[in-house]
């Protein structure tokens, strides 16, 4: 996917020049950088302080590049040799978190987009994590649990020198649920002989996980929605909720529309999307996804009235609140003129980076809310702190107090970006918002803790 980087503010050019002459192939790394660095520049003019000690040219390395060969044997005695990664990008507010991604597309610039952007987020939780993420080019489709177990032993082998609870703490991320977190503490269990909990976030409930972790993303992403609206004098009541793919996030935004009186029509996967008018059947979708792990086609084969389009995206279906819940890059202009054609009203990324520069123009634009994914999925990553917090102290909270405490996470990252936005003068600009007030808490530790 290539898309068209419009020029950047004189202040911080020279800076992705830098960039883009280190990382010159790093599309979506280059991309996100860009991002960030095109909204930030009303934090840079208010600080003058960040540009002389270098806050911008460090920001943007990585702390350290760790990239290894995971080798694996799979069910009919054939070697395979995958290649695994993390990268930890900034440690400033406390230790490295972020997820695993296992799918084929990963490569360098992907985890490094992710673990950049992994820093405002986390810094926007207000909960005193550092930015990484992690992964591998493995496809677990298709593969039996005994060759996802051994991959994830094999992936662990290597990481498990790289991270603790004080140090970096992964989770999970597209094709890394449960079953891969499962396997990964296991092996990292047996190979130190620990049993440290903290090290590794959305484990079971039964063994150190917390409450809610699995609900957190997409329930998080419709609270923000939730806010989005209610600035307005609006809510989700009666509003058509569009909803990309069918994973962790997808399952759980669409759960939290259906209980808050929205009414979610479609899901997709990389096959295409379902359209169901009387509402997605959570149950279903589930029990296909998290159980079964078929593909979308088989919800509109055991639905009555839904219908499957294959090979196709969901927005050009009528939709008042999109979810992009897939990947990156999954809604390009086109795709963001056929949702303003259908009237849409709000778009929140549940995914990461799941708009293309250019729909992002055509949402700005059109006057369309819209949330970027470092503010609205953020609260994933807050759960995942949370559930630090109670490992460290060998606790654990009820459902009800968790998703309380998500909720009120959610409506502080609302307003941190909606307060920023206003502060630097583009009320409204969540985009900008959110970029400043996290760049803003991660440069002042920076600052203050000196070179490094
Ligand atoms: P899952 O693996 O649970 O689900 C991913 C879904 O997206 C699947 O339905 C998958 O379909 C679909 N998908 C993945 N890649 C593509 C593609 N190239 N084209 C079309 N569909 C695709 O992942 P998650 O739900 O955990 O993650 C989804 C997004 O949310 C990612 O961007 C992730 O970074 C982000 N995110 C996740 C968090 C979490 O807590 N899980 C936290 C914050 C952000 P198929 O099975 O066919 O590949």
């Amino acid at each position: 996917m290539t898309t068209t980087l419009a020029a950047l503010p004189v202040s911080v050019r020279s800076v992705y020049d830098e960039v883009v002459a280190r990382n010159p192939h790093e599309t979506e790394f280059l991309q996100a950088v860009h991002e960030v660095l095109d909204s930030i520049g009303p934090v840079l003019d208010a600080h003058p302080e960040y540009a002389d000690a270098g806050i911008l040219e460090r920001i943007v390395e990585p702390e350290r590049q760790i990239m290894f060969r995971v080798p694996w044997v799979d069910d009919d005695g054939i070697l395979r040799v995958n290649r695994g990664y993390r990268i930890q990008f900034n440690s400033a507010l406390g230790p490295y978190k972020g997820g695993l991604r296992f799918h084929p597309s990963v490569n360098l610039s992907i985890i490094k987009f992710l673990g950049f952007e992994q820093i405002f987020k986390n810094a926007l939780t207000g909960q005193g994590i550092g930015g990484a993420k992690g992964g591998a080019d493995f496809d677990p489709h298709g593969r039996s649990d005994a060759e996802v177990m051994r991959f994830c032993q094999s992936f662990m082998a290597e990481l498990y020198r790289h991270i603790g609870e004080h140090t970096d703490v992964p989770a999970g991320d597209i094709g890394v649920g449960g079953r891969e977190i499962g396997y990964l503490f296991g092996m990292y269990r047996k190979i130190t002989n620990r049993h440290e909990s903290g090290v590794l976030t959305g484990k079971g409930t039964g063994w150190g996980g917390a409450q809610v972790r699995t609900e957190a993303t997409g329930y998080g992403a419709v609270f923000f929605v939730q806010e989005m609206l209610a600035v307005h004098g609006e809510s989700l009541d009666g509003k058509r909720v569009g909803v990309s793919g069918s994973g962790n996030v997808a399952i759980y935004a669409i759960d939290k529309a259906r209980q808050l009186g929205g009414l979610p029509v479609t899901a997709s996967d990389s096959s295409g999307y379902v359209i169901d008018e009387a509402g997605i059947d959570v149950d279903l979708l589930r029990q296909l996804k998290e159980v079964e792990r078929a593909r979308i086609a088989e919800y509109a084969a055991r639905r009555p009235g839904a219908r499957f389009v294959e090979g196709a995206k969901p927005w050009t279906e009528q939709i008042d609140i999109a979810i992009p819940s897939a990947t990156q890059n999954e809604i390009d202009e086109a795709d963001a003129e056929a949702l303003v054609a259908g009237g849409v009203r709000a778009v929140a990324e549940g995914a990461n980076m799941p708009s293309t520069p250019e729909a992002v123009e055509v949402f700005r634009a059109a006057g369309v809310l819209f949330g970027p994914g470092k503010a609205v999925n953020a609260g994933g990553v807050a759960t995942s702190a949370l559930e630090m917090t109670q490992n460290a102290g060998r606790e654990h909270w009820s459902f009800a107090d968790s998703e309380h405490r998500l909720r009120g996470i959610m409506r502080d990252v609302h307003a941190a970006a909606f307060t920023a936005a206003r502060h630097y003068g583009r009320e409204g600009d969540y985009v900008v918002g959110a970029n400043c007030a996290g760049f803003e808490r991660v440069a002042n530790a920076m600052l203050a803790q000196g070179v490094l």
